[in-house]
């Protein structure tokens, strides 16, 4: 499945973060490979359009769809070096689809930096090149091999061609997500070394409660990583959050001038990082959120909830979310002309309700 890694210094409130994002485990129940690994943690995708599917069409449960989140742990400065556990961290890093980044921005001086000062540019910039340090070392490996398979297969000399060109991106000190397009790189060539900067990246940033609504700040630290998207919060208060009752968060959440935990921006900022949207099923046992790749078709998105749905897709009965509300019901959305009837080629819509029509 496809998940986010996090990364980010020791002491920067990776761990506050991954806990608090675990300990919302509404989920474990119903996604049992979220309880298998220690260090993935499964978290819905906050979305208020269930709880009203779930009114009109009488569903007992409500289930979002999951995102989930690897702990990465032991990326330090001079782990390519071989310092702390060194590369030991590549092998957690490469299943994953996007890698999130966080940064300590809170001051408390009796928490340690790892380089005695705290400074959001430099722990980036310290993260990054430990990145494409490691992407150097798997290039260098790779190329000989690569350079006699091209000797014994013509078309292995793209390969070789894509390896050369990400070398010198690399050594410029621009990540492959953001420097290959550029340097004309097909990436395709060399997805097999599942290189860590090829992934998109987001960024967490761990304030102090008190900044959360000082834009300006906020501003400077959204600039250090643009085009990328940040996500503010104070982890500790979210760690907090998670342990209390629903009105006492919303307290905690108005006093420091909130509406909704960093915890949900996160998910919502990794999911749209990711590339992904949901369509939602409903009916009396369960109102359901479903993941596909933006742009999936509908028997694809079919495919998603059993392969025989795919297999033996007929046809999809589909009313957008927008409509179904403003109607009320299925029945009265269908007397309105709403419901459509959507073949192999339909490409997915985020918000789709769905009923799939198939063959078994
Ligand atoms: P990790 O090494 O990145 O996993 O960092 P931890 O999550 O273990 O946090 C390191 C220390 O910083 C712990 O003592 C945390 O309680 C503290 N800490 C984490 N987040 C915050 C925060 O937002 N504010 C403050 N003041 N302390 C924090």
């Amino acid at each position: 499945s496809l998940s986010i890694g996090i990364v980010g210094l020791p002491n920067v409130g990776k761990s506050t973060l991954f806990n608090a994002l675990t300990k919302n485990d509404v989920l474990a129940a119903n996604y049992p490979f979220a309880t298998i690994e220690p260090n993935v943690g499964v978290v819905g995708l906050p979305d208020e359009r269930l709880g009203k599917l779930a009114e009109i069409f009488s569903s007992q449960k409500v289930l979002p769809a999951p995102v989930s989140f690897v702990d990465i742990a032991g990326l330090v400065r001079g782990a390519s070096k071989g310092q702390g556990r060194g590369n030991a961290f590549l092998a957690n890093i490469r299943d994953a689809s996007a890698i999130c980044q966080v940064v300590r921005a809170f001051s408390d001086p009796n928490v340690v930096h790892v380089d005695g000062k705290i400074s959001p540019a430099d722990d980036i910039e310290t993260i990054n090149t430990e990145l494409i340090l490691a992407d150097l070392q798997t290039l260098d490996k790779a190329l000989p091999r690569l350079e006699k398979e091209a000797k014994l297969r013509k078309d292995r000399s793209a390969a070789v061609a894509a390896a050369k060109a990400a070398i010198e991106v690399l050594d410029g000190g621009t990540t492959l997500y953001s420097g290959a397009a550029a340097a004309k790189i097909e990436l395709e060539h060399l997805r097999e070394l599942h290189l860590l900067t090829t992934k998109p990246f987001l960024y967490v940033f761990n304030v102090d409660e008190a900044e959360l609504a000082n834009e300006s700040f906020l501003d400077e630290l959204r600039a250090l990583v643009a085009p990328a998207e940040a996500v503010f919060m104070d982890a500790k208060i979210e760690s907090e959050l998670v342990d209390l009752p629903e009105e006492e968060a919303r307290e905690l959440l108005e006093s420091i001038g909130q509406n909704e935990p960093g915890l949900n921006q996160l998910v919502r900022v990794g999911f749209r990082t990711l590339g992904l949207q949901t369509y939602l099923t409903a009916g009396p046992k369960e109102a359901r959120a479903w993941t596909v790749p933006v742009g999936a078709t509908a028997p694809e998105a079919a495919g998603v909830i059993h392969s025989d749905f795919q297999r033996g897709f007929i046809k999809a009965e589909v009313v957008s979310y927008h409509d179904l509300v403003e109607h009320g019901s299925m029945s009265a959305a269908k007397a309105a002309g709403k419901v459509r009837i959507e073949g192999k080629e339909y490409v997915m819509q985020d918000g789709d309700v769905v009923e799939f029509r198939f063959n078994v």
